[in-house]
């Protein structure tokens, strides 16, 4: 979030990095940081969350859980007709059927990416994101910025993604609600006949699930290397 409150009192944290300096040995933490610090320290104190079990949560989401996830759902239907026409019929079932399943996933739909149609997802009101098959949501699609400019101006927001699509594609701008999640089926890349799917989730970026990116292609994988 870059702009400045309204309110004087309520200072971000960047914006006076000058006068930071409490004494506290705390000021290298965000005031969001602190938020949730204070948060945390608050609901273990009450007795309405047990740390350790706060920890598991945690661990989860950093590293079972993330965008490998979505990119074998991905790879799966680019390789198999009859999982691709289940997960655009009813996603959470055919999400479901590799052992995607959780909070925050539990209505999936679908978009696919047409040489003709573009989606891109947002949540304009807060940061509704498919977990189980993204993982935590990246900071840019929780700020302000991303939240109103992804409606207003898709395609200068894509642009910053370094994607600039034809005029002629339609974008499609899908916006989550507490109820549904969205997955973008990105197009196939070319070059990728005969790939096993696990050499074509490899292909598939977490940006390009949202529709801020696209998969990278054969040639992008060759640069990697060397
Ligand atoms: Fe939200």
């Amino acid at each position: 979030m870059n702009e400045k409150a309204p309110n004087a009192g309520h200072r971000h944290e960047h914006d006076d990095a000058a006068d930071h300096d409490h004494g506290d040995g705390g000021s290298e933490l965000s005031e969001m940081d602190l938020r949730v610090r204070a948060l945390e320290s608050l609901l273990v104190e009450k007795g309405y969350v047990d740390p350790q079990a706060l920890d598991i949560l945690i661990e989860t989401y950093e590293t079972k859980v993330g965008p490998h996830n979505g990119a074998r759902v991905v790879a799966k239907a680019w390789t198999d007709p009859e999982f691709k026409r289940w997960l655009l019929t009813d996603a959470s079932a055919a999400i479901a059927s590799l052992g995607y399943t959780g909070r925050q996933g539990e209505h999936m739909v679908a978009l696919e990416n047409t040489p003709q149609v573009h989606n891109m997802v947002v949540c304009t009101l807060c940061s509704c994101y498919p977990w189980p098959v993204l993982g935590l949501p990246p900071v840019w699609y929780k700020s302000a910025p991303y939240r109103s400019r992804a409606v207003i101006d898709p395609r200068g927001v894509m642009a910053e993604f370094g994607v600039r699509l034809p005029d002629s594609v339609e974008v499609r701008v899908w916006d989550s609600t507490a109820e549904i999640r969205y997955l973008v089926l990105p197009e196939r890349p070319a070059q990728t006949e005969g790939w096993s799917e696990a050499q074509l989730a490899t292909l598939v970026t977490r940006d390009s699930m949202i529709g801020t990116g696209l998969p990278a292609t054969p040639s992008d994988i060759v640069q990697r290397a060397s």
